[in-house]
């Protein structure tokens, strides 16, 4: 890190003091390249002295380290500091040297900064429309109709590690391990894995965990492994996965390659972003502007509402616009298409909405999604009447801001905090009363929040914090034979997905959910080590799993292919049947209203043994039953009553 500043711990601006500090609202912050010139912005109003450092390489380490040259930065008006360097500046580095009025120094990265040096600690000028894989400029955003999403959330690692992933050793946990369209189980050439394994999964968007650069893997020593919640350089790609972290430019091209990759496949970008909090609460932000960027308490301590360091004040103007900024350029730059807001109630539920604004109005930007995790890990301090963007702000938040529903969760696998805790699908039936409010994706209000729109709740059983679905089900059937296909938690995880695929709302799951992903275990695998985290693609083929991804393959298929389904055009809840025991059954509108075709009769019995039910009038055929499920009808025609299996889901529609 370069020159460590010693001012930041206790200096602190209250709200008034913040506020009397001026806004800048251009949108040149930053090093702007033209072949001629490049223009260096930096926001830092009670600096008293800031001067650009330039280097011919990104880090202390390399030949020609040595500083270049420095130039001293004006005043320029709305507390930003200026400097003009001329010539074409593609490829160098940078940083800024303050000095402030009480003596002290510090040096900082760019905030701005859109690539940096190994290990993120000099900024880089870059001309980013020449950092392009080839064919980058016909890259355009999959249409994907809101039916038909599902998420599918994975790490840039974790996808591609495995030896047996018939990526080749140099790409293998790289962002070119997803630009391999053909790739398959050691190379065998019949069973596929990363990319093309994806293409045929049937899920729409991939969420990466934190992709920007973060700080604690050394990217210039390999064999770090980190899930990425510790920001760095929140407007760079990270550079462990670049196959070369050195050259700025280098993963600026890959990170877009994948991108671009995965458009291809018709599959969305989601990107998992931390604006919560920076890693080092002697943050570059925070030494810009000592005392304005990081919440303290009402004695001036940084406050830890993230449970990983100090949090970023969302609510004040110049942070706002830092957040709005950033996702901004993600959207613009990277063509991405979704943000995953992590610990989304640290932020205010205005920061929320000016992001959806801001989204909105690029092109095509009403279809970016924009959801997050409505809750905090620690207590914060929100000032100036700022509202968290938690699950108490839904009549604040745009009704196209979407959460994370632990009550969904909770009610089909059991408590995450409480590990032999089980839900509906693993013994504890009477979480099937919070399951009927999920049918309608809580819409009335039962959970004690309200969402505006289905598609705000975000359905699923799995991510990656918390036991894998499939360690979940093991711990609550008190077994450690992780790795054995048993029948009965295969049933249970049939019915658990069946359930939150079936359920109003965005579906979303944890990578390998669907051929029993385990971690042995493991309930927070954050650090590593990398062979606990990544993808096993031998247990997507392995007896038992495969036939498991088959169901989930199948199941997808039916969501997509029954739009109503989703809650998605603004449906009503479906209608709950009357049924014995511990029964679910719904019936949902068919897809043509006036003829009552298409409508959906959909079972869930979480019991051990085959259970009656009666079927509503008509005459239907089955989409999805036991371990069997798709988009076209199958088996023989059915009326008044049917066998449902034991720990199943049923879905039929009607002739
Ligand atoms: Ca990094």
């Amino acid at each position: 890190m370069p020159g460590i500043g010693r001012r930041f711990w206790g200096d602190w601006m209250d709200w008034n003091e913040a506020a009397a500090l001026p806004y800048y609202p251009g949108d040149d912050l930053g090093a702007v390249w033209t072949p001629e010139r490049t223009v260096f912005k930096l926001w830092a109003p009670t600096a008293q002295r800031v001067t650009l450092r330039l280097f011919a390489a990104g880090t202390d380490g390399e030949p020609d380290a040595a500083l270049l040259g420095e130039h001293p930065m004006a005043p320029a008006g709305q507390g930003v500091w200026c400097a003009t360097a001329d010539g074409d500046l593609n490829g160098m580095y940078y940083t800024y040297r303050l000095h402030f009025a009480d003596g002290s120094d510090t040096e900082v990265v760019d905030p701005y900064a859109r690539s940096a040096g190994a290990d993120g600690a000099r900024g880089m000028v870059l001309n980013l429309s020449a950092a392009v894989p080839q064919g980058w400029a016909q890259d355009v955003r999959p249409v994907i109709p809101p039916h038909a999403r599902c998420i599918w959330e994975c790490h840039v690692a974790d996808f591609s590690a495995d030896p047996h992933s018939g990526v080749p050793k140099s790409l293998r946990g790289k962002f070119r391990a997803f630009t391999l369209p053909d790739t398959t189980l050691d190379g065998d050439g019949i069973h596929p894995t990363c990319l093309n394994y994806l293409k045929r999964l049937g899920v729409s968007h991939i969420q990466l965990m934190p992709m920007f650069d973060y700080a604690t893997v050394r990217e210039t020593a390999p064999g770090g492994y980190n899930w990425g919640y510790d920001p760095l350089n929140y407007n760079v790609p990270e550079g462990s996965y670049a196959t070369d972290p050195f050259h700025g430019a280098v993963r600026v091209r890959e990170c877009r390659a994948m991108v671009q990759a995965l458009h291809k496949a018709g599959l969305g970008v989601v990107m998992d972003v931390v604006y919560n909090h920076t890693y080092f609460a002697d943050s570059w932000l925070e030494r810009t502007v000592p005392g304005y960027w990081d919440r303290r308490t009402a004695e001036g301590k940084l406050t830890n509402g993230s449970g990983c360091g100090s949090d970023l004040a969302s609510e004040r103007p110049m942070v706002r616009k830092y957040i709005v900024d950033s996702v901004v350029f993600w959207a613009k730059e990277y063509h991405i298409d979704g943000f995953r807001f992590d610990l989304m109630a640290l932020e205010d539920a205005d920061t929320m909405n000016a992001v959806r604004a801001a989204l909105d109005a690029l092109p095509g930007g009403r279809d970016i999604l924009l959801y997050g995790e409505p809750w905090a890990g620690g207590a914060t301090r929100m000032e100036h009447g700022a509202r968290p963007a938690d699950k108490s702000a839904l009549d604040r938040l745009d009704a196209r801001i979407g959460f994370f529903c632990d009550n969904t969760r909770d009610a089909i696998k059991g408590n995450v905090f409480d590990a032999a805790a089980p839900g509906y699908v693993n013994g504890n039936y009477g979480a099937g009363y919070q399951l009927l409010h999920a049918l309608g994706a809580w819409r009335g209000g039962e959970g004690g929040f309200t969402p505006k729109a289905a598609g705000q709740v975000v359905q699923y059983v799995s991510a990656h914090d918390n036991l894998t679905l499939w360690d979940k089900l093991c711990a609550t059937a008190h077994t450690k034979d992780w790795d054995n296909p048993d029948e009965t938690l295969l049933a249970q995880n049939r019915l658990a997905a069946g359930i939150y695929l079936t359920v109003q709302g965005m579906p979303f799951m944890q990578a390998g959910e669907e051929f029993g992903r385990t971690k042995h275990g493991c309930d927070n695998s954050y650090k590593g080590p990398l062979t606990r985290n990544r993808l096993d693609w031998r247990r997507a083929y392995a007896p038992g799993f495969r036939e498991l991804t088959e169901f989930y393959r199948g199941l997808l298929a039916l969501r997509r292919a029954c739009p109503p389904l989703s809650g998605a055009a603004g449906e009503p809840a479906p209608m709950v049947q009357a049924l014995p025991g511990w029964l679910i059954g719904f019936v949902t509108e068919g897809q043509d209203k006036a003829e009552h075709t298409g409508e959906m009769a959909v079972y869930y019995n979480p019991e051990p043994v085959a259970q009656p039910a009666p079927l509503p009038a008509g005459t239907w055929r089955l989409l999805a039953q036991g371990a069997q499920a798709g988009a076209h009808p199958f088996g023989p025609r059915q009326t008044a009553q049917l066998e449902l299996p034991p720990r199943s889901l049923t879905v039929l529609i009607a002739e």
